[in-house]
């Protein structure tokens, strides 16, 4: 098993029309299709009613068990390696830092958002436990065989961080509760602190709160959209989901007054059809409020309602990335850089030197997320090849060295004199 798969949607060096970003007009959402009522709320899975077994492998030629948090939680299919309970190997990494817990039912997530794996519309077509979120599976494990685990390792565990994403369903805020008690009970907090992935549409202002007092570090919300009009096209009534921007800020500033500066953020993809301008203009924002930007590659994931449109062409997303590191850890503004008239980066508001360096350094361009333990602008959730391909890596799970910098400084349109970068180069490293 490895968390490679077949590739479907390789990125390309333009967009649509030769553009080197993707347009708003050309990333419009597929309308949902209707689901049968045999396959409606995990249906098929219900009335099977296969009782679980352990550890369930997506794909395996098995009926999807029926599997409820909290006594189940799926997990990435690098954190399953990391664990133990999943053989495999993962392209130039060793393990991941981050244990991403998911919520889990046979009705799965009852939102529909247009980019995302595991949204309703493909319960006619997939079971929820074999569904994958963005390119990667998530294998099914009982949450007490993990705080088991994990509570052995001690102070030796690969993890530096735990993080529960909520999905959109009834029972999430009540599970959400449960798992972050069962692991609190036998792992301190101190040794691996939790980050919750939240889902604002069902939460009130007391469950952000109790989150808190109960030991959770960090509070995240999937923004995903930069602007109110992507949200509403991919999230909202565009695609008959439940989602509003307005929620989810009210939660946003809940998290920002009850969890305080540096202890949340939002999520942020790149390429859905807003302007570097744009994201770069709400990055900007959580930095004021106090937060971060934990940032993705727009993916086009087969099955989904975007699975037809380009992945993010590799220039916009350098340039968005290698910004939005320098608004969020090094001090600069919004307002020092500069944008050309379809809202891409012209200049990054730096001398020439201090941009060498911060490129050559190449944190800017690793996995962002929730910290771990080796330094502040280092995420815990390195998330391996969850936004791109490794034939053509958007967020590097891994520190990248001189011939990742090549590529990016060649992506970036910035390479050295004497320094070109070779196609395919890095593959054989
Ligand atoms: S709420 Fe999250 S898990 Fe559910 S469809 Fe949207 S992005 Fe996917």
């Amino acid at each position: 098993m490895t968390c490679l798969k077949k590739e479907i949607a390789l990125p390309s060096r333009a967009g649509v029309g030769s553009l080197d970003f993707n347009a708003y007009d050309i990333m419009a959402p597929r309308k949902p299709g209707a689901t049968p009522a045999a396959a409606k709320n995990g249906a098929r899975v219900k009335q099977n009613n296969v009782p679980p077994e352990g550890v369930y492998l997506p794909n395996n030629n098995r009926l999807a068990p029926h599997m409820r948090s909290p006594d189940y939680v799926q997990m990435s299919t690098a954190a399953a390696i990391t664990l133990g309970v999943m053989p495999g190997k993962m392209h130039r990494c060793s393990c991941t830092r981050c244990l991403n817990l998911l919520l889990s039912y046979p009705e799965g997530c009852r939102a529909n958002c247009a980019y995302c794996g595991l949204a309703r519309h493909r319960e006619a077509d997939r079971d929820y436990a074999d569904r994958n979120f963005i390119r990667v599976d998530w294998p099914a494990v009982p949450m007490d065989q993990i705080v088991e685990i994990v509570a052995e390792q001690g102070e030796a565990t690969p993890f530096h961080r735990m993080c529960i994403s909520m999905i959109t369903h009834p029972r999430s805020d009540e599970d959400t509760v449960t798992v972050l008690r069962r692991w609190t009970s036998r792992i301190d907090p101190a040794t691996v602190p939790v980050s919750i992935l939240s889902n604002p549409t069902t939460m009130t202002r007391g469950d952000v709160q109790q989150l808190r007092d109960l030991g959770a570090d960090i509070f995240t919300v999937a923004l995903d959209a930069a602007t109110p009009e992507i949200f509403d096209r991919t999230r909202g009534k565009g695609v008959a989901s439940p989602h509003s921007w307005a929620k989810y800020w009210e939660i946003l500033e809940d998290a920002r007054d009850i969890f305080g500066r540096e202890k949340f953020g939002a999520h942020i993809i790149v390429g859905m059809g807003e302007t570097e301008h744009d994201t770069l203009t709400l990055v900007q924002r959580l930095v004021n409020m106090g937060g971060h930007s934990h940032m993705f590659c727009f993916f086009p994931e087969k099955g989904s309602l975007m699975d037809h449109l380009p992945a993010t062409p590799r220039d916009q997303w350098r340039r968005v990335q290698l910004a939005r590191y320098l608004i969020d850890y090094r001090g600069v503004r919004v307002e020092h850089m500069r944008f050309d008239e379809q809202g891409r980066v012209s200049d990054f508001g730096l001398p020439k030197s201090e941009m060498d360096k911060i490129i050559d350094e190449g944190v800017a361009f690793r996995t962002s997320g929730c910290p771990g333990k080796v330094r502040e602008d280092i995420s815990a959730c390195d998330r391996p090849y969850g936004d791109s391909p490794p034939s053509n890596i958007a967020s590097y799970p891994f520190q990248p060295v001189a011939v990742d910098i090549r590529k990016i400084r060649h992506q970036l349109g910035m390479e050295k004199p004497g320094e070109a970068y070779v196609e395919g180069e890095e593959l054989e490293v």
